[in-house]
């Protein structure tokens, strides 16, 4: 084990959004490569939005994508009592202090320095009092330094400097005793030994502060790398009005967990030209100076290709499994029907999601209730008989043969009758699964079982008698 703590961070206050997720991914990617640890926190300190729904679905989303954490998660809200003592502590050594202005009062202040053009800042006015106001509310403010910098080197920005005099003295605890955003991060960061933050770069202002408070508290500062936005294809954030944006919604679609990951680690992240990695690959590839500087557009056909890979490529006995539930919502038994480890098989080739997979699955297990029409129509109807009748005859004849041996059967079709295999597979092709986007013939009849096939080639030969 190194030295290494990162952390994931989340608000529980909606689902696991896909930037999420890559914020975690590269926490989990240095964590694993390194040899760290790598810490679950649910930042639930603001209890008006944060919903146990929310963390169910973060959790949910996380471990489906198999980034799973070393330690926790821990809950703020069971920290409070732990806030306050150092909100104290500050207080005590003068670094802090109580602060009485009404909203009233800085809602006036901050009116005038907008009328007066000047950027709008707390004043100091409780700063230097001497004598406390008892009985009257108050909020907590760090006594922040006035002058000189703040600065930080930014594993993937660079360095960044704010002026000390643009920060104003931040409210540490509320008029209610809780305590604030910022101040409850730096606690968690520093009394869990994070070493490095890596989260969204809408954070970066946020750090002068924190930095600060570790200074003020004398705690270690740890590093930062701030990983640039998701922008969808319009080059505005990444929003649902783009489409899907919750880790859960992109598994229901039908994608696989590795094609989700593979795709949100090139995002920002590159290693020449590789598009393709394994998990143990993005482990060893993986760095965090690498991450590009500007925002990542998201791209839903790429994935989408990268998903078709992983089908394609995927152990159909896993894939199985996991379209059993498309299968189900679409109201598809497999029971007595053929094995669906066969089925996959003869459909991986060619889908783009599980969800489409599932489609094209259904003719297995429901025998066609009825025909592409406009397809059939190109076929003569006395032609269409003859085929079907041929192909009845020789296949009521087999027993136990595999797909080139069926394949084979039909070239003898052709051969023996003068037709081209356009003028059977496709008919055939029809009579099995209803319409025309189906797997290979030999596939089909496999998989389906001669004795099914037979049956439905009978049924089309019905149907077009009529
Ligand atoms: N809770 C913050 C968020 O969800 C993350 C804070 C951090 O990583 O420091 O944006």
């Amino acid at each position: 084990m190194s030295d290494l703590r990162v952390r994931f961070a989340p608000s529980p206050t909606g689902y696991l959004h896909v930037g999420g997720a890559r914020t975690a991914l590269f926490n989990w990617l240095l964590a694993k490569k390194l040899g760290g640890s790598f810490i679950l926190r649910i930042e639930d300190t603001d209890v008006d939005r944060s919903t146990k729904e929310s963390v169910d679905a973060i959790l949910e989303g996380m471990k489906w994508l198999g980034l799973n954490w070393d330690e926790g998660p821990f809950y703020q809200s069971d920290s409070f009592p732990i806030y306050k003592e150092y909100v104290q502590k500050l207080v005590d050594v003068g670094k802090a202090y109580k602060c009485y202005c009404t909203v009233e009062d800085l809602d006036a202040k901050r009116n005038l320095a907008m009328q007066e053009g000047r950027k709008p800042k707390y004043d100091g006015a409780c700063r230097e009092r001497r004598e406390l106001l008892e009985g009257q509310p108050y909020v907590i403010r760090f006594r922040a330094p006035q002058a000189g910098v703040t600065s930080f080197d930014d594993l993937i920005k660079g360095t960044i400097t704010f002026p000390n005099e643009e920060l104003d003295d931040l409210i540490i605890q509320r008029t209610d005793g809780t305590p604030t955003y910022n101040f409850c991060v730096v606690i968690d960061d520093a009394s869990m030994r994070i070493t490095t933050v890596i989260r969204g770069d809408d954070h970066v202002n946020n750090t002068p502060r924190q930095i600060q408070l570790y200074e003020a508290l004398g705690f270690p500062v740890p590093q930062f790398a701030h990983v640039p936005m998701i922008l969808g294809s319009d080059k505005a954030r990444l929003s649902k009005r783009h489409g899907a944006t919750s880790v859960i919604a992109y598994r229901d679609m039908g994608f696989l967990p590795e094609a989700l990951i593979n795709y949100l680690v090139r995002l920002g992240w590159s290693h020449g030209d590789d598009e393709i990695f394994s998990s143990s690959e993005m482990i060893q590839k993986f760095d965090i100076n690498n991450v590009g500087r500007s925002a990542s557009v998201f791209n839903t056909e790429k994935l989408l290709w990268l998903n078709a890979h992983y089908i394609k490529n995927g152990d159909p006995e896993r894939l199985a499994n996991l379209l059993l539930p498309h299968l189900s919502a679409r109201e598809v038994t497999t029971l007595g029907g053929p094995d669906l480890m066969s089925v996959v098989k003869t459909l991986q080739e060619r889908a783009q999601t599980l969800e489409e997979m599932a489609d094209r699955a259904v003719f297995y297990y429901n025998a066609p209730v009825s025909y592409d029409e406009a397809a059939l129509a190109k076929f003569d109807k006395e032609q269409l008989k003859s085929v079907f009748t041929a192909v009845s005859m020789k296949l009521a004849d087999v027993s136990g043969l595999d797909v080139a041996g069926i394949d084979a059967l039909f070239k003898e079709v052709c051969s023996e009758n003068g037709w081209k295999m356009g003028q059977v597979g496709q008919p055939v092709r029809i009579a099995l699964s209803g319409g025309t986007q189906a797997p290979g013939i030999g596939e089909i009849v496999v998989t389906l079982g001669v004795e099914e096939a037979l049956r439905r080639i009978q049924k089309a030969q019905e149907f077009i008698a009529l």
